[in-house]
């Protein structure tokens, strides 16, 4: 491995993941002992979507110190409470996954033992976030658990390019060097196989300790250079191609994502303050580029504001995250098709993972192989969440929807379907991404109805529980009509911003 410390690093790519990860190391470490450069193509766009994200990217933005207020005017952004899916379980179908818990547990056992116990209302008449989204409201969640609005959890949609500006601004304050520069070459060290040099195409030649690749799908150095190789998921997850084009704003911003499955894909709605964000996502073994075009089009609320945008992808992992001193973030590592708005977050773990190893004596084998496992793990349960939208479905009405219904799926995801279909158990591992709340509403919203409840829901009075639930749904639905809407929120911050 290679002994000496790690002091000069280069991030090859300025899309998201190029910025964030720049943004990161340049606030995380002392800009005297490691040195942090960009080099981003003026030839290459950035894949300019990746709209949506989930609670966690609060934390990311909390620790490199952006006010979220100006965040939200500066990139243009509007609140997100979770996903509206329609059309998923059945035709005519249509279900929230909410960020944040339904109700409350009753006698140490989980809630939705007491509500598949009772059926009192429906799933969604628990959760704070669901009852706000469809009332068009907005809040910040409460710190005294005692507060319904306690139950709130929120992430941002946001304008891609407006935020990797922002990141930009943060790292190039923080000292980061921003090289634009088409990348020509990639040179390897002939006895380490370690990334050495990289030509740019005005013929400067740089070198660094560790390279960071955020060059997109192609993955110029973990793969084109260091051949890393690509687990393939499309066999689980097949769809392979979108369209995306914005569109003009109709009426008020929703808070939520809408996903609406179509024949062979799926359709976003990314709600933005000055526009919405739309795609089709679709497999191209069943529908072509043609009728895609023709379908996105069709389920937009006002006119397209641009010519569709293509993008073509392969779901799955490349099979080393982390091989010799190059660190894939981004496209260039893997990706998931957009359904849970998983991608960057993926970058923010392998960001936030590379840092607890950061290799800054040298680069180690013991820490690669951590980071390596770390990620896959991360990746995995990621797939595992998304496969099941598919493979839990009723619908049959083409044969795209009857080859998802009925293809195998991974071990570990059969396994917890199985599980769940039996006694409505989750058993989570402790650092999983989507927790309880996330696989039962996507499980019971898209028909999976466990045969029994966890007997211990048993040890309270049915009448009990009832009256309990019904002060629950009471509560929620207080607290939504007293929040101020989605839209004055963001009114509020807009005007606070000319005071
Ligand atoms: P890119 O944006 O492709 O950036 C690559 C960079 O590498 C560019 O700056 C380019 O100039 C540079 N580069 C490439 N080659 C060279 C070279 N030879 N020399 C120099 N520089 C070079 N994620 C979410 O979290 N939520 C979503 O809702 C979501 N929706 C998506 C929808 C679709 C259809 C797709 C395809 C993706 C979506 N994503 C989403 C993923 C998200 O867009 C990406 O994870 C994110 O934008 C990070 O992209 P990136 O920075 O890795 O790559």
């Amino acid at each position: 491995m290679q002994a000496q410390p790690v002091k000069n690093i280069i991030i090859v790519g300025g899309g998201t993941a190029g910025w964030m990860a720049a943004a990161v190391l340049s606030t995380s470490i002392a800009p005297h002992s490691v040195s942090v450069t960009v080099v981003e193509s003026p030839e290459i766009g950035t894949v300019g979507v990746g709209e949506a994200t989930i609670p966690p990217i609060l934390q990311l933005n909390a620790k490199l110190g952006l006010d979220e207020d100006e965040l939200v005017r500066k990139t243009k952004a509007t609140y997100k409470l979770g996903i509206e899916f329609l059309n998923w379980g059945a035709l005519g179908d249509r279900y929230f996954h909410p960020f944040g818990g339904h109700g409350a547990n009753l006698a140490g056992v989980q809630f939705h033992h007491h509500w598949l116990r009772t059926r009192e209302g429906a799933l969604s008449d628990y959760s704070m976030p669901t009852v706000a989204a469809y009332a068009g409201k907005f809040s910040r969640p409460s710190d005294d658990p005692r507060n319904v609005l306690s139950k709130m959890s929120y992430a941002l949609h946001l304008d891609a390019t407006l935020y990797a500006g922002v990141l930009r601004e943060l790292s190039v304050q923080h000292g980061v060097n921003h090289i634009s520069a088409h990348i020509d070459g990639v040179n390897l060290d002939s006895e380490t196989g370690f990334v050495d040099t990289l030509q740019l195409s005005d013929g400067r030649v740089l070198r660094a300790d560790l390279y960071i690749d955020c060059s997109g799908f192609r993955g110029l150095l973990i793969e084109d250079a260091l051949k890393t190789g690509y687990i393939d998921w499309s066999h689980w997850l097949p769809m392979n191609r979108a369209f995306a084009v914005p569109s003009a704003i109709t009426g008020p911003a929703q808070p939520y994502t809408r996903s609406t499955a179509g024949r062979a894909g799926w359709q976003w709605r990314i709600p933005l303050q000055h526009r919405i964000g739309n795609g089709h996502v679709y497999c191209s073994d069943f529908m072509s580029d043609d009728e895609a075009e023709v379908d996105l089009l069709a389920g937009l609320d006002g006119p397209a504001s641009a010519t569709p945008r293509p993008l073509r992808f392969t779901t799955g992992r490349r099979r080393l995250s982390w091989n010799k001193n190059v660190v894939a973030l981004g496209l260039a590592s893997g990706f998931i098709e957009p359904l849970e708005s998983t991608s960057i977050h993926l970058v923010q773990r392998g960001i936030a993972t590379l840092m607890s190893l950061f290799p800054a004596q040298g680069i180690d084998q013991a820490e690669m192989d951590l980071y390596n496992r770390l990620m896959a793990t991360e990746y995995e349960a990621v797939r595992d969440f998304v496969i099941l939208h598919y493979k839990q479905t009723q619908r049959e009405d083409t044969p795209f929807w009857r080859q998802v219904r009925n293809m195998d799926i991974p071990e570990s995801l059969a396994n917890r379907m199985a599980v769940f279909t039996n006694m409505g158990r989750l058993v989570l591992d402790p650092g999983e991404l989507f927790k309880e709340t996330s696989w039962v509403a996507v499980m019971l919203g898209q028909g999976l109805w466990p045969r029994g409840y966890d007997p211990q829901a048993d040890l309270l009075p049915e009448d009990e529980v009832r009256a309990s639930l019904q002060r629950m749904r009471t509560v929620i639905r207080n607290g939504a009509d007293a929040l101020p809407t989605h839209e004055d929120v963001l009114a509020r911050i807009r005007t606070a911003a000319q005071k």
